[in-house]
Order: structure tokens, then sequence, then C-alpha cells
């Protein structure tokens, strides 16, 4: 299915209407689309899972493998683009020569064994690491973004892999735009490309994010805010900065600008935030295990150590008694039969409430009734 330029327009003005574009930028974008001089984009992926790009692919209709591959000029990517092999890379190094590009890395970038953790393409005979390729395309490209928290600062890649993987900005040792999340959303990848087309850059926070998106804290703009704080997961309604919410210290919409096309996000289903678009992702421990109550006593086990075995049985008259048949006089247990007064069991002990550390996924997802 062709999708036109005004329906990518149409699009990003839906996605883009949250951050205030204005109508005259989107003309502008719709001129900058339909003119022949719409920039190329080219985009790499690295050290990362390609969750970014499933993310993308999981945007509102038209989707955005038929916006990237019909709509704007995309002239690489490793998952998404028809070509594949010398065809695709030669793509990729034509629109690098002629620049003027929007480079797009998604994944972190390792430096580590000379770069040789992460391998894109061969190029006359010789395996290119990543982090040549990013220099090379760099080096032209008009606009650079980071799409995804590996790619923006390092991510999980760079929580204790010895590959010693970079963020973009970092390893390039200039700004780029940064779109972080694990994985980055849609509207704000997209959203951040119309804003180039449209010759107005969206503005930078001190990390790279787009301020549009990341001005406020996802506790700023939490509807838990204020309310009761959960002591355990699984309680819908309740505040959960003791089971280690990360949302006063992240920025985000996410509650305002929900995930899966306005579906929900982390806190709706009773998750956490877990920080994902911060600098300082993966912040460990994700979630705050929970202290084990232990003023409780341990619970009395039902059977006591002194039940007796069944020697105690009373040898008949044809048997000959043994040593062992004799009845131990520390007998309490009757033969099987039924003695009604036999020892009674010990009351029950009543549960002693041991708070068990839970992570997000022990939790059955369910919408708040109030989102
Ligand atoms: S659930 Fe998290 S983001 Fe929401 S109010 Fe509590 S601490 Fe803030
Ligand atoms: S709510 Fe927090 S963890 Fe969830 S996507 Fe937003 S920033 Fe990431």
């Amino acid at each position: 299915m062709q999708i036109s330029r005004r329906a990518f327009v149409k699009y990003a003005s839906v996605s883009a209407a949250a951050v205030g574009l204005s109508s005259m930028q989107l003309r502008r974008a719709e001129q900058a689309i339909a003119a022949a001089s719409t920039p190329p984009v080219v985009w790499l992926s690295g050290s990362g899972c390609t969750g970014c790009s499933i993310s993308l692919l999981n945007a509102v209709n038209p989707t955005i493998d038929e916006v990237l591959t019909s709509s704007i000029s995309l002239r690489y990517h490793p998952n998404l683009m028809a070509a594949a092999g010398e065809l695709a890379v030669t793509s990729a190094l034509s629109t690098a020569q002629a620049g003027g590009h929007i480079l797009v890395v998604e994944g972190a970038i390792p430096t580590g064994a000379s770069a040789g953790y992460c391998y894109v393409w061969d190029e006359g005979g010789r395996s290119v690491t990543l982090a040549d390729a990013v220099t090379q395309m760099a080096a032209t490209a008009s606009q650079i973004i980071a799409v995804g928290t590996c790619a923006a600062y390092g991510g999980i890649p760079g929580a204790y892999a010895p590959a010693q993987v970079r963020g973009l900005s970092s390893y390039l040792g200039r700004p780029v735009i940064a779109i972080p999340g694990c994985p980055a959303h849609p509207s704000w990848v997209v959203g951040a490309i119309v804003q180039l087309l449209a010759g107005t850059p969206p503005t930078l926070d001190s990390y790279g994010r787009p301020t549009d998106y990341f001005r406020r804290s996802v506790h700023d703009q939490c509807p838990r805010r204020g309310t009761e704080e959960a002591k355990v997961f699984g309680v819908s309604g309740h505040c959960m900065k003791e089971l280690g919410c990360k949302g006063p210290e992240t920025k985000g919409d996410c509650p305002v600008r929900l995930w899966n096309g306005g579906q929900s996000w982390c806190v709706a289903v009773n998750g956490l935030c877990i920080g994902c678009t911060e600098p300082t992702f993966p912040k460990f421990p994700l979630h705050k295990a929970l202290a084990v109550d232990r003023s409780t006593p341990t619970p009395t086990p039902i059977r006591t150590a002194t039940a007796t075995p069944r020697a105690t049985r009373t040898p008949t008259a044809t048997s000959t008694p043994t040593a062992t048949a004799t009845p131990s006089p520390t007998a309490t247990q009757t033969p099987r039969g039924g003695n009604p007064e036999r020892t009674p069991r010990p009351t029950k002990t009543p549960r002693s409430r041991i708070a068990v550390p839970v992570i997000a996924g022990d939790v059955a997802p369910g919408v708040d009734s109030d989102y």
C-alpha cells in the first residue's frame, strides 16, 4: 500500500500536535516532504535489541514502516528496507557521500576490542564496525538522532558489559538529538523528524532530549500523585513510590501521551516507572525489594518430633515378641483404627506475613479503571 506524503503529514500532525507544532511549521514540513529535496535518512543499528524499531512499527496508521519507505527517503535500515546486501550498503555509502542526510542511530556503540563487538557490513572485503560506520555517516549528516536510551546514553548494553559501549553524543563528541526510552515512543521519534523537516529543530535539554516531550517529570503528570502509597504490587490506583517507582526522577510525558496508540502506560498497568528515559538507566535496583517482616514468630510445625513410630503395636499371641516390639514408654500415638483420645493437633498458628520481593512480570496485567 502506497502512503502519500499528504498521509504522512496528516499522521505527523496528529503526533506532533501535542508538542505545539504550529500550522505554519506543519505546512513547511509538508512542503519539505513534497519537494524533491526531502532529506534522506540512514538508520544504523548498534548494540541493542531493535526494540525501538519494533516500537516504531507499532505506530498508528499509517504504520511507520510505510511512512519511512514510502513517504520519506529511507536510504538504509537494516530491518525495514527492501534492499539487502551490497545494494543496501551502496545506498548507505552513496547517501553519505552526497551528504545532507539525517543519520539515525539505534543501539549503543561498542568501543572495546577495537570496536569489534558490532559490525554492520562489509566494504571492499573489509568488515566495517558500527563505530566506523557512525563516524563516516555522521561526518556529512545534516542532523543526527539517537533513538532509544542505548543510542542516547549507553542504556542496557552499557550496564555491565565489557564492550565499553558509548552513547552517540559521547562517542562523536558533539551534541545530537536524543530520543531516549526503552523503547523510544514512536511519536517522540516521528515528531522530532517532522520538526526537522519543518526547519524548526526541537529545543533540547542538557541531555539532548527535546523539551517538548521531556520537560516535565513522569511524577508531575502522574494521576496517582498524592494518592496513598502502595506497600505491595498489584494494588491499583495507589502511588508506587515506596516500591521503587522512579517517576519523580524521570523526564517524559508518558502519563499524558500514553503508549500503544494511546492505550496505557507503565504505572497504569501497575508497573513502575523504571526511569528508562534517563542517562542513568538502568539504575539498580530497578524494583526495590520489599523488606522481609521478621517480627512475626516462625509458624509452629503441625506434627511434632514426639510422634511415635509404628513399633508400638501390641504383639499377637502367635508372634514372637522381639525387643523392638516392646511398647515404648514415650508412646503417645495409638495404632491406626481410631482412638478418640489421640493427641489433638496443635492449634494452627497464623501464617507469618512475609513480604516477598516482586518484579513487574509477576503482576497480572490489568488496566486501572480510571485510565
Ligand atoms: S506512581 Fe510513580 S510516577 Fe506516579 S505518583 Fe507515584 S511515584 Fe510518582
Ligand atoms: S513511564 Fe517511565 S519506564 Fe515507563 S516508558 Fe515512561 S519513562 Fe520509561
